[in-house]
């Protein structure tokens, strides 16, 4: 199975027929408890919801699969992910974080973390150098976003998991905006790739989830599991099976959300309004080359400068009509946010910055929007 191409994997990992009765798509199973023996013999490998039931089953083996990983792990949400991997670290663990990150991320480090005991950096993680200067001190783990939030910024995993790995941190790779359909993090030499499923993996913007894929299923990937499975954020079987339907039309769907955000990204680059467009895919973006080695396409994220500041960037956001303004990314309906006035009292994004989530639309569609909009 597993020398299948990524696009086959999305639609056939974890897509068994069903045993009892040959349905093609998977059951849900709902039970919160499963059959024992008289001595907590277990019948079919489960016990309670909690621990492991049979729809999550489905969606880790072709979570493992698709990211090449011996341990997949789902959760209620993308922050319960990271939550639960990042308490799973000793207390007096350092972590370096990248300066343009996702901004729940950044509320977790910044005002959860350092009192269970983390002491927690940011840093530019395309600068090596600085990178590697910061290494010479003890590290637990290096947390990568490539592409990140919202700056579309590039970095090179592999050349960071080489640095991190000579000061002995785990490397772990926020992979959400590329999936595994345009990076493969594990394959490139980070040892956990965490997602949120509620963008791309789900797609239809209306299921709520995590991931955490394990390169090795050794005693951390165990330890952190025993945590999930204590503390309890774990992914419910209906989400579980609303993202794995979602996974099998991953490819298609990844196909024509890159084809379209070419489309629009080279439109706003070259529109007089717009002060600078951030797309990896642009050969002007400064992380393209890194970006065209280690990634099959470029995304469907961006995000645009305008000239003219808050008021314009507004402007534009109050005009666009096929494009909603909401938050969130990874859906078939094409959306856009004012970072920065959601990003609550001290907002990080620039202040004539516009994020698009590149939808499914047809692309010209898109474009005559913006068109329209930046007048
Ligand atoms: C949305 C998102 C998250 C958080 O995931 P939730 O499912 O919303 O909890 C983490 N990282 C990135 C890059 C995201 O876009």
């Amino acid at each position: 199975m597993n020398t299948l191409r990524p696009g086959t994997l999305a639609v056939h990992a974890g897509n068994e027929a069903d045993p009892a009765t040959g349905a093609v798509s998977p059951p849900i199973h709902l039970a919160t408890t499963f059959r024992h023996g008289p001595a907590g013999e277990r019948v079919a490998g489960y016990e309670y919801q909690r621990e492991g039931n049979p729809t999550n089953d489905r969606l880790r083996e072709a979570l493992m699969a698709l990211e090449g990983g011996e341990e997949a792990l789902t959760f209620a949400s993308g922050m319960a992910a990271m939550t639960t991997l990042l308490e799973s670290l000793p207390a007096g663990s350092r972590v370096l974080f990248p300066d343009d990150c996702y901004s729940g991320l950044r509320m977790l480090f910044s005002e959860f973390l350092p009192a269970r005991g983390l002491v927690v950096e940011t840093i530019d993680m395309a600068d090596l150098d600085a990178v590697r200067a910061a290494c010479a001190t003890p590290l637990a783990m290096l947390w990568i976003e490539t592409p990140s939030n919202p700056l579309l910024k590039v970095c090179d995993i592999t050349a960071l998991a080489g640095i991190g790995h000579a000061a002995g941190a785990t490397v772990v790779v926020d992979n959400t905006f590329a999936t595994p359909l345009l990076q493969r993090p594990l394959a490139l030499g980070a040892d956990i790739v965490m997602h949120s499923t509620t963008k791309y993996f789900g797609g239809h913007s209306d299921v709520l989830g995590g991931a955490l894929v394990f390169a090795r299923d050794d005693a951390f990937a165990r330890h952190v599991a025993h945590r999930l499975h204590v503390t309890g954020a774990v992914l419910a079987p209906f989400s579980a099976w609303m993202i794995l339907r979602g996974c099998r039309s991953l490819g298609a769907r990844m196909a024509m959300h890159c084809a379209n955000a070419r489309k629009l990204a080279t439109f706003l680059e070259a529109h007089p309004a717009v002060a600078r467009a951030n797309w990896p895919g642009l050969p002007t973006h400064p992380g393209h080359a890194i970006a065209a080695a280690q990634m099959r396409d470029f995304g469907a994220m961006l995000s645009i400068e305008l000239h003219g500041g808050r008021d314009a960037a507004l402007a534009v956001a109050g005009k666009l009509r096929v494009f909603t303004n909401a938050t969130s990314l990874g859906g078939c309906e094409s959306l856009v946010e004012h970072r920065a006035s959601v990003e609550g009292a001290n907002p990080r994004s620039p202040q004539n910055l516009l994020r698009i989530s590149v939808g499914l639309e047809d692309g010209d569609d898109l474009v005559a929007d913006f068109a329209q909009a930046l007048g």
